[in-house]
Protein backbone atom coordinates (compact mmCIF):
# COMPACT_ATOMS: atom_id res chain seq x y z
CA UNK A 1 0.00 0.00 0.00
CA UNK A 2 1.43 3.65 -0.95
CA UNK A 3 1.42 6.21 0.88
CA UNK A 4 -2.24 8.29 1.10
CA UNK A 5 -1.34 11.50 0.01
CA UNK A 6 0.32 9.80 -3.21
CA UNK A 7 -2.54 7.85 -3.50
CA UNK A 8 -4.75 10.77 -3.96
CA UNK A 9 -2.51 13.05 -5.82
CA UNK A 10 -2.78 10.44 -8.69
CA UNK A 11 -6.20 10.03 -8.47
CA UNK A 12 -7.11 13.88 -8.29
CA UNK A 13 -4.01 15.21 -10.66
CA UNK A 14 -4.30 12.57 -13.07
CA UNK A 15 -7.06 9.46 -13.19
CA UNK A 16 -10.33 11.49 -12.74
CA UNK A 17 -8.93 13.79 -15.16
CA UNK A 18 -7.91 10.23 -17.52
CA UNK A 19 -9.79 8.98 -20.53
CA UNK A 20 -9.67 6.02 -19.28
CA UNK A 21 -10.96 6.20 -16.10
CA UNK A 22 -14.63 5.36 -15.55
CA UNK A 23 -14.36 4.65 -11.73
CA UNK A 24 -11.52 2.63 -11.83
CA UNK A 25 -8.69 2.40 -14.73
CA UNK A 26 -10.07 0.90 -17.52
CA UNK A 27 -6.59 -0.36 -18.19
CA UNK A 28 -6.37 -2.04 -14.82
CA UNK A 29 -4.10 -0.34 -13.10
CA UNK A 30 -4.86 -0.39 -9.07
CA UNK A 31 -3.96 3.28 -7.81
CA UNK A 32 -2.64 1.57 -4.51
CA UNK A 33 -0.11 0.06 -6.22
CA UNK A 34 3.34 1.64 -6.12
CA UNK A 35 3.63 0.57 -9.99
CA UNK A 36 3.32 4.05 -12.61
CA UNK A 37 0.62 4.71 -14.78
CA UNK A 38 0.31 2.54 -18.13
CA UNK A 39 0.99 5.24 -20.31
CA UNK A 40 2.83 7.44 -17.66
CA UNK A 41 0.53 9.88 -16.69
CA UNK A 42 2.41 9.45 -13.33
CA UNK A 43 5.54 7.82 -12.25
CA UNK A 44 6.23 4.45 -10.24
CA UNK A 45 7.16 5.10 -6.41
CA UNK A 46 9.44 2.41 -3.84
CA UNK A 47 11.63 1.22 -7.31
CA UNK A 48 8.60 -0.07 -8.78
CA UNK A 49 8.24 -0.50 -12.72
CA UNK A 50 5.35 1.04 -14.73
CA UNK A 51 2.54 -1.16 -14.38
CA UNK A 52 1.76 -3.00 -18.44
CA UNK A 53 0.07 -0.86 -21.35
CA UNK A 54 -2.91 -3.04 -21.69
CA UNK A 55 -5.91 -2.51 -24.21
CA UNK A 56 -8.40 -0.67 -22.31
CA UNK A 57 -11.26 -2.72 -21.29
CA UNK A 58 -15.28 -1.58 -22.19
CA UNK A 59 -16.34 0.38 -19.52
CA UNK A 60 -19.37 -1.49 -18.11
CA UNK A 61 -22.46 -1.31 -18.82
CA UNK A 62 -25.68 -0.22 -17.40
CA UNK A 63 -27.66 -3.29 -16.72
CA UNK A 64 -31.33 -3.45 -17.49
CA UNK A 65 -33.05 -1.99 -13.91
CA UNK A 66 -33.76 -4.52 -11.22
CA UNK A 67 -32.67 -7.53 -13.77
CA UNK A 68 -29.28 -8.15 -12.03
CA UNK A 69 -27.80 -12.13 -12.49
CA UNK A 70 -31.14 -12.39 -14.72
CA UNK A 71 -33.42 -11.97 -11.74
CA UNK A 72 -36.34 -9.41 -11.29
CA UNK A 73 -37.06 -7.01 -8.24
CA UNK A 74 -39.56 -9.31 -6.44
CA UNK A 75 -37.01 -11.90 -6.48
CA UNK A 76 -34.06 -10.24 -4.86
CA UNK A 77 -34.17 -10.80 -1.47
CA UNK A 78 -32.87 -8.57 1.40
CA UNK A 79 -29.74 -9.78 3.44
CA UNK A 80 -30.35 -10.93 6.73
CA UNK A 81 -28.49 -8.69 9.51
CA UNK A 82 -26.16 -11.14 10.23
CA UNK A 83 -25.06 -10.98 6.07
CA UNK A 84 -25.20 -7.20 6.24
CA UNK A 85 -22.81 -7.00 9.26
CA UNK A 86 -20.54 -9.70 7.95
CA UNK A 87 -20.92 -7.73 4.03
CA UNK A 88 -19.58 -4.48 6.16
CA UNK A 89 -16.50 -6.16 7.57
CA UNK A 90 -15.64 -7.38 4.59
CA UNK A 91 -16.11 -3.95 2.73
CA UNK A 92 -14.16 -1.83 5.11
CA UNK A 93 -11.47 -4.75 4.96
CA UNK A 94 -11.26 -4.23 1.28
CA UNK A 95 -11.17 -0.76 1.46
CA UNK A 96 -8.66 -0.09 3.73
CA UNK A 97 -6.17 -2.83 1.44
CA UNK A 98 -7.01 -0.44 -1.71
CA UNK A 99 -5.93 2.27 0.07
CA UNK A 100 -9.37 4.27 1.52
CA UNK A 101 -10.22 5.69 -2.04
CA UNK A 102 -13.50 7.56 -2.39
CA UNK A 103 -15.59 7.62 -6.04
CA UNK A 104 -15.10 11.12 -7.94
CA UNK A 105 -18.35 13.10 -7.50
CA UNK A 106 -19.69 12.80 -10.49
CA UNK A 107 -20.00 9.01 -10.33
CA UNK A 108 -21.06 9.05 -6.63
CA UNK A 109 -23.77 11.14 -7.97
CA UNK A 110 -24.53 9.00 -10.57
CA UNK A 111 -24.91 6.22 -8.28
CA UNK A 112 -27.01 7.91 -5.47
CA UNK A 113 -29.60 9.25 -8.61
CA UNK A 114 -30.01 6.07 -9.44
CA UNK A 115 -31.40 4.84 -5.47
CA UNK A 116 -33.05 7.76 -5.10
CA UNK A 117 -34.99 8.36 -8.17
CA UNK A 118 -35.61 4.77 -9.73
CA UNK A 119 -35.00 2.44 -7.75
CA UNK A 120 -38.02 0.57 -5.29
CA UNK A 121 -35.30 -0.77 -2.65
CA UNK A 122 -34.31 2.90 -1.60
CA UNK A 123 -36.38 3.26 1.48
CA UNK A 124 -35.23 6.89 3.47
CA UNK A 125 -31.40 6.86 2.82
CA UNK A 126 -30.81 3.17 2.71
CA UNK A 127 -30.78 0.36 0.55
CA UNK A 128 -33.38 -2.44 1.91
CA UNK A 129 -31.54 -5.32 0.25
CA UNK A 130 -27.79 -4.76 1.62
CA UNK A 131 -29.11 -2.60 5.13
CA UNK A 132 -26.47 0.12 3.50
CA UNK A 133 -26.83 3.66 3.69
CA UNK A 134 -26.51 4.64 -0.02
CA UNK A 135 -24.56 7.78 0.39
CA UNK A 136 -21.98 6.48 2.58
CA UNK A 137 -21.55 3.25 0.57
CA UNK A 138 -22.01 4.87 -3.02
CA UNK A 139 -18.73 6.59 -2.09
CA UNK A 140 -16.50 3.56 -2.07
CA UNK A 141 -15.41 2.45 -5.18
CA UNK A 142 -15.76 -1.35 -5.06
CA UNK A 143 -18.63 -1.63 -3.58
CA UNK A 144 -21.84 -2.94 -6.14
CA UNK A 145 -25.75 -2.31 -6.39
CA UNK A 146 -27.00 -5.68 -5.26
CA UNK A 147 -29.62 -5.22 -7.82
CA UNK A 148 -27.18 -4.27 -10.69
CA UNK A 149 -28.64 -0.19 -11.14
CA UNK A 150 -25.34 1.63 -10.42
CA UNK A 151 -23.94 2.74 -13.90
CA UNK A 152 -19.84 2.41 -12.23
S1 LIG B 1 -4.28 5.24 -17.61
FE1 LIG B 1 -3.08 6.11 -15.92
S2 LIG B 1 -3.93 8.15 -15.51
FE2 LIG B 1 -5.38 6.99 -16.78
S3 LIG B 1 -6.81 6.08 -15.30
FE3 LIG B 1 -5.21 4.56 -15.70
S4 LIG B 1 -3.66 4.87 -14.13
FE4 LIG B 1 -4.96 6.69 -14.17
S1 LIG C 1 -27.85 0.22 -3.96
FE1 LIG C 1 -28.99 -0.52 -5.74
S2 LIG C 1 -30.67 -1.77 -4.87
FE2 LIG C 1 -29.82 -0.51 -3.23
S3 LIG C 1 -31.10 1.36 -3.20
FE3 LIG C 1 -29.34 1.80 -4.51
S4 LIG C 1 -30.02 1.29 -6.61
FE4 LIG C 1 -31.44 0.31 -5.17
Amino acid sequence: VIPKNVFYARRDNHCTKCEFWKGACLKGHQLSSPQGCPIKKFDPINGADYAPDRPALEAPAVPPPGNCCGKGDDELKPMSWAQAITHLKDSMAQWERDGWPLLPDASYQARVNRCQDECPHYRWFQCRLCKCFVFTKAKLPHETCPAGRWPV
